[in-house]
């Protein structure tokens, strides 16, 4: 009878875990019925957990910018929440804290992506361009026109202007990392883990929009040109921008416009709240309600 027990407890384990994750996802596209304006595109798909990794981008334990670095710690909650919950229905985790992987480097998570036997991609990585410690995906001319914000400040939007010193050492320490996570920055081990595990589809949380969310090796651009299937969170992420610069909207006016351009030029987005069943994050200094 305990074995009886045993199984049936084990089928609706199996049965949850195999449950796809729902997910309304947003992009824009041209409308000829808006007169050629790009316009909201929502679906609702559904993917297999176990063919779905998190990445999570440069959540860094502190920032040169004091407010980034703040608002990095405001969306830490929720993003653990959203963490542990895909972790639970069998989505691999994988932490990509640029240029502070050797903080890691003893661990099995870190030591897992750097094993993970080689697989050649699709297409080339891009491999040059290094810029903050790693290399870079700038702009792709025949894709994106160029950002709809000035960020050549560096996007401090703080009243007093913060030195740019950068002041990282990990991933801020309040994001969990599982046994069974994987821990990188690296465009060729992040693609060896995905295809040792058959993963062709991303979601993607962290910061800044218009910087590493798109740039990094492990990030958009080269994720979407890799042929995977991106989903930027777009409520778990934030952008280097100053209000005081064109096109001279609110801090968050800015994060939107930016959310704009990847889901016209890149990827779709969801919120958080097709994850953890909870209303999409919100910063608390943003007034839009
Ligand atoms: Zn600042």
């Amino acid at each position: 009878m305990s074995r009886l027990l045993f199984a049936a407890s084990m089928l609706v384990a199996f049965m949850l875990s195999a449950e796809p994750l729902k997910l309304n996802t947003r992009a824009r596209a041209l409308s000829a019925v808006s007169g050629g304006k790009y316009e909201p595109l929502v679906r609702s798909v559904e993917w297999d957990p176990k063919k779905t990794a998190v990445i999570v981008c440069d959540m860094w334990d502190d920032h040169w910018c004091k407010g980034a670095a703040a608002r990095v710690g405001e969306m830490v909650p929720r993003m653990d929440d959203v963490l542990r919950q895909m972790r639970a229905r069998g989505v691999f985790v994988v932490h990509a804290p640029s240029t502070v992987t050797d903080f890691y480097k003893d661990t099995h998570q870190r030591k897992r992506a750097q094993t993970a036997p080689f697989v050649k991609p699709p297409v080339p990585l891009e491999t040059k361009h290094e810029r903050w410690g790693t290399c870079w995906l700038y702009p792709d001319p025949d894709r994106e026109p160029a950002n709809p914000i000035d960020d050549t400040d560096m996007g401090c939007d703080c009243k007093v202007k913060c030195k740019i010193e950068p002041p990282w050492k990990r991933q801020i320490a309040g994001l969990s990392i599982g046994p069974d996570d994987a821990i990188t920055d690296n465009g060729q081990e992040l693609w060896n883990l995905l295809a040792a595990r058959g993963i062709t589809q991303i979601l993607f949380v962290g910061v800044h929009t218009n910087m590493c969310v798109l740039g990094r090796p492990f990030a958009i651009r080269q994720l979407a040109k890799l042929g995977l299937n991106v989903l930027l969170v777009r409520d778990l992420t934030d952008t280097m921008y100053n209000s005081q610069m064109r096109p001279f909207v609110s801090h968050y006016e800015g994060t939107d416009l930016v959310i704009q351009h990847i889901e016209k030029y890149w990827c779709p987005t969801i919120t958080s709240a097709d994850l953890v069943a909870k209303p999409a994050f919100r910063f608390k200094e943003d007034p839009r309600r």
